[in-house]
């Protein structure tokens, strides 16, 4: 239980959302047409399933339209309510003006366990849904566009974009209607790893700014830091399985539902999440110690801490014994507002949800491109670029058989050299940018400004003032 001066969830975002606009000078006006939400659509439906109808409630919030579409996800999880979705919503609004996805903020979601029903039987909640946000343009290319969240995915959004498309025959833009669909139902490459690749990208950009990582009492590389992973979703698992894999952290702590594995020596992440897929819990896993209790092993001694589950893991309870130096927020709302201000007066660094989890809208915005200008990215470049490099290639091999012995080139030089960039290539190159840019646009103000000590004012800070800009543009 949470103490009962523990901000909500929706609180905590309104009260940093007031700590950034308090060193702000912006019209009170204007400071609360950002802060509100724009409003919130509830729908309550009835599907005929086992023999019965069953009523669901759903929600579609946007927060604000300084641009449109408006773009976030839709989660399906019991806890799911009015209050989060809202602030759910606003940090989307955050999230894109930080990382210059042009969208405005939105988020959805349905009260529902995923796990209590078929496929079959999703699919015609999911579609019923859907129905619903399309019939009021809740769904629209040009207006709102949703992607996965908790408890959603690929196949969720194939049966949202088919449920527009049926319902908007003549609209040759259907498939931009949604994001994060499976490839062959017009999604793009890397989406699914999108944001715990950028999770990764975040961490290599931060670890580029040796001041900054002082700043976190840390040094050197991402090589050999201990990591701490809690939820080995879709985001904690790519972003724990990248770290290990390619830039040689040590992933000691894994918390899911079931409890929390531990090995000061390194769990293999990609065997944990087999052994997750196969047996749905963590527990019995060998080569860990296994605690029932996964909360605590967030307050085990590590470098980095990535909590990847839901809002308020950390909080006015257990900030105080929280021992890493640097948390990356992966989720939205893991911190309180409460459990930041503790955090912040110990010298702890965060990278805060709207940066650090934004990899996933950025990938669906390429996405959106895609769909709306109908061609795969590379499909027109690719073999030109190889043909242009083959020139150098050739002039190279002259060279090379001219000086003989003196000079050679390398085989692995010419084969990497000569490939063309395909897809995947491109939204790991753009979606890198991105995550450097906007780190470097928080950096500039959280090092440049005397009354900014930390990333999420720094971050807000940013974003607010595009999101202004924007309603000034309007003449707002
Ligand atoms: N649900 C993800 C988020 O919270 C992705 C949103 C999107 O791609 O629109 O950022």
């Amino acid at each position: 239980m949470s103490p009962a001066n523990e901000p909500s969830f929706r609180e905590s975002v309104d009260l940093m959302f007031n700590r950034a606009v308090a060193i702000m000078d912006l019209p009170p006006g204007l400071e609360e047409k950002i802060r509100v939400c724009n409003a919130t659509y509830t729908v309550r439906f009835g599907v005929r399933l086992r023999g019965q109808i069953h009523t669901f409630t759903g929600y579609r919030s946007v927060h604000s339209e300084h641009m449109e579409p408006v773009k976030g996800g839709i989660r399906f999880a019991t806890a799911v309510n009015q209050d989060e979705v809202e602030a759910l919503a606003a940090l989307m609004t955050y999230k894109c003006a930080l990382v210059e996805t042009p969208f405005g903020g939105s988020k959805g979601g349905l009260c529902i366990d995923p796990r209590e029903w078929d496929e079959h039987e999703l699919e015609l909640i999911t579609r019923r849904f859907a129905y619903e946000l399309v019939k009021r343009d809740l769904i629209h290319p040009a207006q709102n566009v949703p992607a996965p969240d908790m408890g959603t995915g690929e196949r969720e959004m194939a049966w949202i974009a088919d449920q527009f498309a049926r319902m908007n025959t003549t609209d040759i833009n259907s498939r931009a209607c949604v994001t994060g669909k499976p490839l062959n139902a017009g999604g793009i490459a890397g989406r699914v790893e999108a944001t715990g690749r950028g999770v990764q990208y975040a961490l290599r950009e931060f670890f580029r700014h040796p001041e900054d990582v002082k700043k976190a009492n840390l040094s050197g590389s991402l090589d050999g830091k201990r990591v701490i992973v809690q939820g080995l979703g879709n985001v904690g698992y790519h972003a724990a399985k990248f770290l290990q894999q390619e830039d040689g952290a040590i992933v000691t702590g894994i918390i899911e539902r079931d409890g929390a594995l531990f090995n000061p020596d390194g769990l293999d992440v990609e065997a944990v999440h087999a052994w997750l897929a196969k047996h749905g819990g963590v527990a019995g896993f060998p080569d860990a110690t296994h605690t029932a209790e996964g909360a605590a092993v967030l307050e085990e001694d590590c470098d980095i801490l990535i909590p990847a589950a839901l809002e308020a893991v950390i909080t006015l309870d257990n900030a105080a014994r929280i021992k890493a130096p640097l948390i990356i927020e992966a989720a939205n709302g893991p911190v309180t507002a409460g459990a930041d201000e503790v955090l912040r007066k110990k010298g702890t660094i965060i990278i805060p949800d709207m940066y650090a989890n934004a990899g996933g809208v950025t990938v669906s915005y390429f996405e959106w491109v895609k769909n709306l200008s109908h061609i795969r990215f590379g499909r027109m470049q690719r073999r030109q670029e190889e043909a242009r490099h083959q020139l150098v290639v050739d002039e190279l091999e002259r060279l090379d058989r001219y000086l003989g012995d003196a000079w050679t080139l390398r085989p692995e030089f010419k084969d990497k050299y000569l490939r063309g960039a395909d897809e995947l290539e491109l939204v790991r190159s753009g979606l890198d940018d991105t995550m450097r840019t906007a780190y470097q646009s928080m950096r500039e103000v959280w090092h440049d400004r005397d009354d900014v000590d930390d990333l999420r004012v720094a971050a807000y800070l940013v974003a607010i003032d595009r999101v202004a800009a924007s309603y000034r543009a309007k003449g707002l």
